[in-house]
């Protein structure tokens, strides 16, 4: 498999635990831990939507998405409001699955 390379400082990422992957509406990009760090100070002051979808946060928000999701998206809870949240509930859990699929299982442990 092709290694996964940080956007940041263009060096492949070799270890799972310095993978962070980040969201921003469409697109995900895989980091480096400290490259993100460096990202992030960089890009504060900047209206800013990146968020990590990897490690223990990410994966508590992926259930409580996935919950969510499945909760509006088969019940009829406010009606088309509710339909709506369901809807960006489960883009959000695909952008967590594409993140995973896509470069977080590229990375050995
Ligand atoms: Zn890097």
């Amino acid at each position: 498999m092709k290694p996964v390379i940080c956007p940041y400082c263009q060096k492949p990422i070799e270890k799972r635990d310095q993978l962070v992957t980040v969201s921003n509406m469409f697109r995900i990009r895989p980091y480096h831990y400290v490259c993100y760090q460096t990202v992030e100070r960089e890009t504060r002051t900047i209206w800013s939507f990146w968020t990590p979808v990897n490690g223990v946060a990410g994966n508590i928000r992926f259930v409580f998405l996935l919950g969510i999701a499945i909760w509006f998206l088969t019940t009829d809870s406010l009606g088309m409001g509710g339909e709506l949240v369901g809807v960006i509930a489960f883009y959000n859990v695909m952008i967590h699955l594409t993140a995973y699929f896509l470069y977080e299982r590229r990375v050995p442990k």
